[in-house]
């Protein structure tokens, strides 16, 4: 039986290496009470919600993309987020990627966003609603110099300070990954109320928006927490190894192979892929 197993095990994840994404197919979240499972950049999720696309505080991009997916407590959270950017009239809160339907990788663009846990939301906050047309085909705001050591200082508000330190000070959220140079700047400007910045991680791209990730929520037993970020609000050398000239090893990580699967989204993709 286990001899079985194995090999059912390696046929799935030799034609899902072929099929660059047998979870692009699962158009509808798997019915059950929700579970993120596995970790953020390997996993899946049972009975995933999608965002609703018409709300007065918030306005989903790209929706023909439909990757509005994600656990409850994600939805909670962008939920909860966007209601207080409305309250102090930051502007309007635009939302990118969440996760797919089941959950699981995406054929480009991101490596984690696999278990419902993750949103990537704009820092750019406009202050009037955009059409359907500009949410279908979104401009990205670079916000970082051509040289990566900088914010580009016409583009930078206070609001996305407050927009980034809502988002840090909330209790589910447990990361939140931006540029560098934008870390920079919330260092900067943060005073004398800094603890939020530990959660606020440098990291490569993210120019343009932050990506929040959330705890693994009470009740999915199979989900992979990531240990807590190191204390201190990382405004020093870490941050400024950053900006030292590159060392060897210290490129964007190389897109590897994906490892196994868990065996319960194993299980799911053999049940519910066409
Ligand atoms: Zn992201």
């Amino acid at each position: 039986m286990k001899k079985i197993l194995m090999a059912l095990g390696a046929l799935l994840i030799s034609t899902s290496a072929l099929a660059a994404t047998p979870w692009q197919s699962i158009h509808q979240p798997i019915s059950g009470k929700p579970q993120s499972i596995g970790s953020f950049a390997n996993g899946c999720i049972i009975g995933a919600h999608p965002l609703p696309l018409e709300a007065p505080d918030y306005q989903v991009m790209r929706q023909d993309q439909r990757r509005f997916f994600g656990h409850p407590d994600l939805i909670l959270f962008i939920q909860r987020l966007s209601d207080q950017v409305h309250h102090l009239q930051l502007g309007e809160v635009l939302i990118g990627d969440m996760g797919m339907a089941a959950g699981g990788r995406f054929s480009s663009g991101h490596a984690s966003h696999q278990t419902g846990l993750d949103v990537d939301i704009w820092l750019q906050l406009p202050k009037t609603r955009w059409t359907s047309a500009m949410l279908l085909k979104p401009q990205p705001l670079d916000l970082v110099s051509a040289d990566g050591k900088n914010v580009v200082a016409r583009y930078w508000r206070p609001e996305i300070d407050s927009l980034i330190k809502l988002a840090a000070k909330d209790n589910d959220v447990t990361r939140i990954f931006v540029n560098p140079a934008i870390k920079k700047q919330l260092c900067a400007d943060a005073g004398a109320d800094r603890g939020w910045l530990r959660k606020v991680r440098p990291w490569f791209g993210h120019r343009a928006h932050m990506h929040v990730r959330l705890r693994c929520p009470p009740g999915s037993l199979e989900c992979q927490d990531q240990p807590a970020p190191p204390p201190g609000d990382g405004c020093g050398a870490e941050l400024q190894s950053w900006f030292a000239p590159p060392k060897p090893g210290k490129t964007a990580p190389v897109k590897r192979e994906p490892p196994p699967l868990p065996p319960s989204c194993q299980a799911l993709l053999g049940e519910h892929r066409l």
